[in-house]
């Protein structure tokens, strides 16, 4: 490495994020790295004449985040108008009428997909029905998938278009709507062309960018890996990327004898993921005691025990890091269970997605195995008096949901993702921040923490990203405020570097 900087940047807050408090005041970057950080005088010391100087005029200097949970692709298709989105729509007559008005600039025959919809936000809180889209839509096949991913609704022109599979307990044809492997099943009838992919990923890069993240832990396709792979090539991504696969792949990997880590810095083979749940909204996560709000169910695992525990096994012996969705804390105790019994260790650092309703035991086994809580900060806005979460699982156990304070207190590492709900860093942040229920509740600084060193600890790659230190990669965040002073939404994100290569504005 060179020991003079191409660029340092000075006259603001540094803040490294190595430890709790720590500050610098400047930072030099070289060749793509971070050649130091410390105060301005010492910094300074590695001026040479062709070194830029950045005045950050009291701004603050930060990590990239690193968003450790989210579906890329599908953002991109919502930015690029591939899906209709509908996580705005204040009612069930308002995301009826987006599609209305989409079915008529479309014309009639054309698919309307729309993706996003929270009925828990609407003033009469249902699911838009079968017999709803129909009416607005009689001649274009509709589908409209929920929030969470795990329900959609159709209508008659669309299962008319799409051979069906499904169990009555995953499809009621009089509500149209489907759930679980049933949705997915539909939904991977309707796949955009390689090229709609390929747009929707350097859509979301750019949104990703604007939003101050410099790495994603994406969960891909294999459509999605090719388009991946296809802008790479043309060194078109300036998002790192983390590629975890569903474990329907798992067979495939294991064959070509690949596993997590392969690829290089940019673009990189993450975990094999699992999903053992589904989610609160659908009521599907798999809890120990039934629903509040409809005591007939205690939601669902998506397998047996002795099944979760054989694909956990293959997936660890085969070399590959897990990454297993699990929100009900019946769920959370089976993939705890799996992961003990596949024998896998802190080193393998297993990855619990969601994590929202662990037990005191099983935050206990979780901090013994290594676990990493890849939690989601947002979704405490589901959470508080007369809430979504109030109402499906009753005040006592909405009380300890998305525990991140217990979390951190056993030490268990923290990762902060945002799942696309809604994509980005700051809003999760001011979520914790000010979240209706105690153990919810992070400082500034550890909300920051576990949007940066989390996310690269859980990627393996704290040794390259996640903090400020030398060596490490110059993916840098301006704010246009200190953090640790000032409270969102006052700062905003001003200039985002990946490799030290201004990406925006
Ligand atoms: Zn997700």
């Amino acid at each position: 490495m060179s020991r003079t900087a191409e660029r340092i940047f000075l006259g603001g807050a540094v803040l490294p994020l190595t430890e709790p408090g720590a500050q610098a005041e400047a930072l030099a970057v070289s060749a793509g790295r971070i050649l130091a950080v410390g105060s301005t005088e010492e910094v300074l010391r590695l001026r040479a004449a062709h070194t830029q100087i950045v005045d950050l005029k009291g701004r603050a200097l930060l990590p990239g985040f690193v968003d450790a949970h989210m579906h890329l692709v599908s953002h991109g298709l919502k930015e690029i108008g591939y899906y209709l989105d509908l996580s705005e729509a204040r009612s069930r007559e308002e995301a009826l009428e987006r599609v209305r008005e989409r079915v008529r600039e479309r014309g009639p025959g054309e698919w309307v997909l729309g993706r996003g919809w929270d009925e828990s936000r609407w003033p009469e809180n249902r699911y838009i029905t079968r017999d709803e889209l129909d009416e607005v839509a009689p001649y274009n096949p509709v589908t409209l998938v929920r929030v969470d991913g795990h329900i959609l609704v159709a209508n008659t022109q669309a299962f008319e278009l799409v051979a069906l599979e499904a169990t009555p307990e995953e499809f009621d044809a009089q509500t149209g709507l489907l759930r679980e492997r049933a949705a997915w099943a539909f939904l991977a009838e309707l796949r955009p062309s390689s090229g709609e992919i390929e747009e929707a990923i350097l859509a979301a890069q750019k949104r990703a960018h604007a939003l101050g993240i410099t790495c994603v832990h994406d969960v891909v396709t294999p459509e999605h890996v090719r388009a991946y792979l296809k802008l790479h090539k043309q060194g078109k991504l300036t998002l790192r990327v983390r590629l975890n696969v569903g474990v329907e792949h798992l067979d495939a990997l294991v064959e070509l004898g690949l596993g997590s880590e392969f690829g290089d810095d940019r673009l990189r083979l993450g975990a094999v993921k699992v999903f053992a749940d589904g989610s609160i909204g659908a009521r599907n996560a798999a809890l120990l005691e039934p629903y509040a709000d409809d005591p007939s169910t205690r939601g669902k695992l998506n397998y047996p025990q002795e099944e979760l525990n054989a694909l956990v096994k293959r997936a660890h012996e085969a070399g590959f890091q897990l990454m297993i969705h699990a929100i009900g804390d019946r769920a959370i105790g089976a993939v705890l269970t799996a992961l003990e019994r596949a024998g896998v260790t802190p080193e393998d650092r297993p990855r619990i997605e969601h994590f929202e309703l662990p037990t005191e035991e099983h935050l206990e086994r979780a901090a013994r195995l290594g676990v990493i809580a890849s939690m989601q900060p947002n979704f405490v806005q589901w959470s508080g008096p007369g809430s979504l979460y109030e109402e499906r699982l009753g005040p006592e156990r909405d009380r300890r949901i998305d525990p991140h304070r217990q979390v951190l207190e056993r030490e268990i590492p923290l990762a902060f993702g945002s799942d696309g709900m809604p994509f980005g860093p700051l809003y999760g942040i001011r979520c914790v921040l000010e979240a209706p229920q105690e153990p919810q509740r992070l400082t500034m600084e550890e909300a920051l923490r576990a949007y940066t060193w989390g996310g690269a600890y859980a990627g393996f790659q704290e040794g390259e990203l996640g903090t400020l230190e030398p060596g490490k990669r110059a993916d840098l965040v301006v704010l246009t405020e200190d953090p640790l002073r000032a409270l969102p939404p006052e700062y905003r994100v001003e200039r985002v570097y990946s490799a030290g290569e201004l990406v925006f504005p």
